[in-house]
């Protein structure tokens, strides 16, 4: 029996309710296939910041670091100046999770603008815009710092470049290099440098709003996608509405030696608490932690249990047109995954 120490943070909101929905599912997958996950619970979000005066205490970070993977749950971030990071930046910058991996694609029996879509968002998830790298510099000017670095650029293209030659071998890029011209320049200038690694993959580049114009006009015509980190953010939210709501959008963020795999919705407070939480988006980057610790059987399973199960259009969430709770629409995906035959 293989052992695997997962380390698990439920989260806010509807955090603990998907979470606990893919417990079930990490039970499935250790029957099946004759696993073992040591499950390090973790406190780190809203409540932990009222306990403990901060989202991520010391404690916690040195039990994430106990572990082989994290699976994280969404966690709600405090607004406002002075207010600290939200979990998943810190743990991204602390342990250099560089490439953030989005799958967006259509599932059966969902509802979306668009059939045939299919697009691997991999954005940069260090730098840019989003870091947080923000100062006061007098009562009248606040100023944000939008870092790009060579080392970056370098490989996070590298990454895509891999993920697309796995795929359909086409990559897009999107920048707006004709207005930032030494950061999104930067980027531009290390995806031409990078593609000529690999002549058989086909590398365009669009400027961002072009990109997020043809994106909802004809997404089908997209593979993999590469973006710095606040446009990954934001298109990476943009596919997901195409393809069918945040409830089944999963993501990885992955860097030399660890990685941790979130759902990309947030604690969704609207909802908290009702057992009506799509618990698919967590289960699908349970997925997605499987095939990154080398599981790969595991992680098809859990994959095609998810689109069996979808096939079937029995037990689906208030989301996705069903009424089943987030609890029954677990205990269906762990049956799908006990009568796959691998
Ligand atoms: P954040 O800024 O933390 O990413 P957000 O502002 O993007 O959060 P979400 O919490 O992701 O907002 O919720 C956006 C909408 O999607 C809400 O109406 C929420 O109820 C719905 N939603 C999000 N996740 C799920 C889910 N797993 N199941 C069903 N509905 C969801």
């Amino acid at each position: 029996m293989k052992n695997y120490k997962i380390s698990i943070i439920k989260g806010d909101g509807i955090g603990p309710e998907v979470i606990s929905a893919t417990e079930r599912i990490i039970e499935a997958v250790e029957e099946k296939f004759s696993l073992n996950f040591e499950k390090i619970f973790v406190e780190a979000g809203l409540e932990a910041y009222k306990k403990y005066g901060t989202n991520l205490p010391d404690f916690s970070l040195e039990k994430i670091k106990q572990s082989d993977c994290l699976l994280k749950g969404p966690t709600t971030s405090l607004e406002g100046e002075g207010t600290e990071l939200g979990v998943p930046v810190k743990i991204r910058k602390y342990f250099d999770l560089y490439a953030n991996l989005r799958p967006l694609k259509n599932f059966p029996h969902i509802k979306s603008i668009f059939n045939g879509v299919d697009i691997l968002i991999v954005r940069e998830n260090t730098e840019g815009m989003y870091s947080g790298l923000e100062y006061k510099l007098s009562e009248e000017v606040n100023v944000g710092l939008r870092v790009a670095t060579k080392t970056g650029a370098q490989r996070i293209m590298k990454v895509a470049f891999e993920n697309a030659r796995e795929r359909k071998k086409k990559i897009t890029l999107g920048h707006k290099s004709n207005v930032l011209k030494m950061t999104d320049g930067l980027y531009k200038d290390v995806f031409e440098s990078v593609s000529k690694s690999f002549p058989d993959v086909e590398a365009r580049e669009e400027h961002i709003d072009a990109l997020a114009m043809k994106l909802v006009m004809e997404p089908q015509n997209y593979d993999v996608i590469v973006l710095e980190n606040l446009y990954g953010d934001i298109i990476s939210d943009l596919v997901a509405g195409l393809v069918g709501g945040l409830g089944i959008a999963p993501s990885a963020n992955i860097g030399e030696n660890f990685a941790m795999f979130e759902p990309i919705h947030g604690s969704a407070p609207d909802i908290a608490g009702k057992n009506i939480a799509n618990p698919i988006a967590s289960i699908l980057s349970f997925s997605m932690c499987l095939n990154w610790i080398g599981e790969k059987d595991a992680s098809r399973t859990v994959e095609n249990a998810v689109i069996n199960l979808l096939k079937k259009g029995e037990k689906l969430t208030v989301d996705l047109g069903g009424n089943s709770s987030t609890q029954e629409v677990s205990e269906s995906i762990a049956k799908e995954i006990a009568s796959i035959s691998v």
